[in-house]
């Protein structure tokens, strides 16, 4: 059992891991994740191919991997330009950017998972070239990738998709990680990663997939139970700057992760999946390295980890399980799909 703090190099702050109070009798609530049977294709799903979405738009019969400008955007080119001036010593700015959704599959019923290591390469050859064209808008100075999956963290379409937010600010993690890793690498010469997964496999515990180009690990300082890092050896600023090889290589972990995560409690597996890629704000980004976290929400099947007073007030994490365990049963698990085992 662990009960220590653990400093988090990228993000630069404590987590408090006490694993010794995970088994704490609990009375809270409990979530349920649908197990209802999915169509290939709903009539009524705005990602489905040749569905027409709230914006009147309507999606081409499509069979790869399907992007569009997200109707209802967060940021967009055409955010209003007569902003009211703030009161004091408050800042306004205009929301703008431009904001995407990539579907994976014209497949209702799929998720990542469940996708062919070679669709799962097909998509990450899409999300390079989004970033190579959205990060070249002189507008836009960060290219913000996620994957929210699962009904537990809000989202209400099952149908596999992802999205991007490319704004004119930089998210405050990644304006840290900047910042964190250019400090490292001007004393130390090689990238917070690569110190990273130096550390990682000197000790091997946490480590879930090795292969030569990609490391799938949980983080000695892991905030959240199943927290996974996927990152490439070498630093590249950003998918983007990954050869085809070592993109195919990268695939086939991440394909090889997500798999484990859904045979673990054999249902999909819920989780805000991020991609760490460099500003596109023409600075210079010393050291920054690429990679994908995934944050999974949930302790135990049905059981969510809360965000409370420490994280949403204090802003530090409290992880109420050892990533050591974590990491030996997402080890012990197959790596083929359990619906196709
Ligand atoms: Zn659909």
């Amino acid at each position: 059992m662990v009960w220590e703090e653990r400093w988090h190099p990228l993000r630069q702050e404590w987590v408090m891991i006490a694993a010794h109070r995970n088994d704490r009798p609990w009375s809270g609530e409990t979530v349920q994740e649908s197990s209802e049977v999915l169509p290939a294709y709903d009539k009524d799903c705005y990602l489905c191919p040749g569905n027409r979405r709230v914006s009147g738009k309507q999606n081409p019969e499509y069979d790869g991997v399907f992007v569009f400008d997200n109707d209802k955007p967060c940021v967009g080119l055409s955010a209003p330009t007569d902003l009211q001036p703030p009161p004091g010593i408050y800042r306004n700015q205009r929301a703008n950017g431009i904001a995407r959704v990539v579907s994976f599959t014209p497949r209702h019923d799929l998720t990542l998972a469940e996708l062919s290591y070679e669709q799962v390469v097909d998509l990450l050859v899409v999300l390079q070239e989004q970033y190579r064209e959205l990060g070249a808008h002189p507008e836009i100075n960060h290219v913000l990738m996620f994957e929210n999956k699962g009904a537990v963290v809000g989202v209400s379409n099952p149908h596999p998709h992802s999205q991007i937010y490319a704004t004119n600010f930089v998210f405050k993690t990644i304006e840290i990680e900047v910042e964190a890793s250019s400090r490292h690498f001007t004393e130390h010469r090689e990238s917070l990663l690569q110190s990273m997964i130096r550390a990682e496999e000197e000790d091997g515990r946490r480590i879930l997939i090795s292969s030569d180009q990609t490391l799938s690990f949980i983080p000695y300082c892991a905030r959240y139970p199943y927290e996974t890092f996927i990152s490439p050896r070498e630093a590249h600023g950003s998918l983007a700057g990954l050869s085809r090889d070592e993109l195919e290589d990268f695939g086939a972990v991440l394909h090889d992760t997500v798999v484990r995560m859904d045979n673990l409690w054999k249902m999909s597996f819920p989780y805000v999946m991020v991609f760490h890629q460099e500003p596109t704000d023409g600075k210079p980004h010393p050291g920054f390295h690429f990679h994908v976290e995934i944050h999974p929400p949930l302790r135990k099947p049905g059981l969510l980890k809360y965000l409370a007073g420490p994280e949403v007030g204090g802003g530090n994490f409290i992880n109420d399980t050892s990533p050591e365990e974590k990491a030996a049963e997402l080890q012990a698990v197959p790596s083929v799909h359990y619906k196709k085992a």
